[in-house]
Order: structure tokens, then C-alpha cells, then sequence
């Protein structure tokens, strides 16, 4: 699944194209996601002038003066740029067109999202799908203090509680395996039982996984391709710990151990990683 690094580097790819650009022509080619996009978005946003390209967890935030579209990319979606005159594929769900430029939404298994928040509606962090989530991982309130604060008290094993995305956005699962491995904390250990010492690393853990998967080009999905239509570098062969069960440790040759936490599959160095 596209996670935030993915996303970051769609935002990337996007961004100095789309910005300041008029919107020449937004087309809906298929409707059907997990929300329907609204029939009159193209009206909406037709001839409008596009502001700024952000982003918030997974979320693609392309922003007018009158709105903002919110984009979700789905369990397998992408956008990205193509040339004029490429043939529309099969699950070509949107297409934005710009004056010499253009780029489609793929989304296969229709859970990716194209929504329009109106500016007179409030700030888009007040959106429903926006407003419980988590502090982004690169803001600089995101430490081990905030972590040590949020998993007060908390039962839940640590791995779970960073997925969750009420604590901090972006952590999907392979990158909360990476990022304990990295720490040196068992994924099993319950949240609340954390030192503050052991929450400062995690939270630097974090953003180094990250910042490395958004620096080269991030990708989680195999056949991931970032928005000017490159394929990215796949994440996956930097792994220290994910998919990589019964292969030894980088660091300490002990068999890297999978288990299943809450329905999703954890890898892990059990010598490396402590309670
Ligand atoms: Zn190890």
C-alpha cells in the first residue's frame, strides 16, 4: 500500500508542476471509490488556479482559493504524470490537465478517495478524515516526549500503537517494524511501559526510516511508480526486519522472527530488540 513516503513523493513530484498552475480540465472517469467522487468536481475546479500541493498522513492536499481536493491513494493507486496523448488505462479513475501537462489517478481496488473540502467549509485540518489524525512525523512537536505522553499508561503493544496514526501519521506497517528494529524495542512491549529514554529514540527512529524511504524515492508497493513515472526504489530491499523472517540479522545473525499483531505480520530481531 502507498504509504507516506510514497505519498511525500507524489507530493514532491507534483507539487512544482501543479502549483500555480490553472486547472485547465479536471475529468472523473469512474466515479466509483470508496467515497463517490462528487459529480460536479469537475465544474468545481475547471479554470481554477491551483494554490499549493500539500499533504497530511495520506492524504494529498491540492488547494484553490474557493477549496481543497483531498486525494487518498488506496491500497494500490497512484498519480502520476503521463504525456498528453497516453491512452487512458483501465482504472484511470481522474485526470487532471494543465496547459502542457497531465496526470491520472489509477486506483485498481477503489479504495483510494478524490473529495472537495469548500473554503467556506474551515481549515481542511477540520475535515472528519483529517482531524483525529496524529502530529506528522517531521514536525518538530513529534519526539519521545509527545510519544512518552500519548503511551502513558497504555497496555497496547508499542508496534500497535504507532499504526494506530492518533499518535503520530504515517508509520504504516512496514515502516513501524523497521523503525523498533532500529530503536532496539520489541514490538510486543506494551506502549505505557516505554522509558522516556526508549521514546526519544523511537520517535528518532521514526523519522530516520522515513526520512530514508522519502529520500529514495520511497516505495512499499512492488509496482509503485512516483508521479513524474518513475518506478521508485523498492524500500523493501533496504528492509532490516520486514520480510525477512528467518533470514539472519544484520546486525547480530540471530533468525529475524515473524509474528502477527493485530491481523498484520511483525518482523523483528528477537536478540536486538528488548523489552
Ligand atoms: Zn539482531
Amino acid at each position: 500500500m502507498p504509504e507516506l513516503p510514497e505519498v511525500e513523493t507524489t507530493r514532491r513530484g507534483i507539487a512544482p508542476i501543479m502549483t500555480d498552475q490553472v486547472l485547465e480540465t479536471f475529468l472523473v472517469h469512474d466515479s466509483r471509490m470508496r467515497w463517490p467522487v462528487p459529480d460536479d468536481l469537475s465544474a468545481t475546479v475547471g479554470g481554477h488556479v491551483v494554490r499549493d500541493c500539500g499533504r497530511r498522513g495520506k492524504y494529498l492536499l491540492i488547494g484553490f482559493d474557493h477549496g481543497t481536493q483531498i486525494v487518498h491513494l488506496g491500497m494500490s493507486g497512484s498519480l502520476r504524470r503521463v504525456s498528453m496523448d497516453e491512452p487512458r488505462r483501465k482504472h484511470d479513475h481522474a485526470e487532471w490537465i494543465f496547459r502542457g501537462a497531465r496526470f491520472l489517478l489509477h486506483d485498481p481496488r477503489r479504495f483510494g478517495a478524490i473529495l472537495w473540502h469548500p473554503a467556506g467549509a474551515g481549515p481542511i485540518g477540520g475535515h472528519p478524515l483529517l482531524a483525529r489524525l496524529g502530529l506528522e512525523p517531521f514536525d518538530p512537536a513529534f519526539d519521545g516526549e509527545h510519544l512518552a505522553r500519548a503511551f502513558a499508561g497504555r497496555q497496547l503493544p508499542v508496534k500497535q500503537a504507532l499504526l494506530a496514526g492518533t499518535i503520530v501519521v504515517g508509520v504504516g506497517n512496514i515502516y513501524a517494524s523497521e523503525a523498533l528494529f532500529r530503536a532496539g524495542i520489541d514490538p510486543r512491549l506494551p506502549a505505557g511501559r516505554l522509558s522516556r529514554r526508549r521514546c526519544a529514540m523511537l520517535a528518532e527512529s521514526v523519522k530516520e526510516t522515513l526520512g530514508r524511504a522519502i529520500e529514495s524515492g520511497g516505495s512499499t508497493l512492488r509496482d509503485y511508480v512516483n508521479a513524474t513515472g518513475t518506478p521508485g526504489a523498492y524500500f523493501t530491499l533496504h528492509a532490516a526486519v520486514y520480510e525477512k523472517a528467518g533470514l539472519p540479522c544484520g546486525r547480530c545473525a540471530t533468525p529475524i522472527r515473524r509474528i502477527v499483531q493485530g491481523q498484520r505480520a511483525t518482523y523483528f530481531c528477537p536478540r536486538c530488540q528488548r523489552r
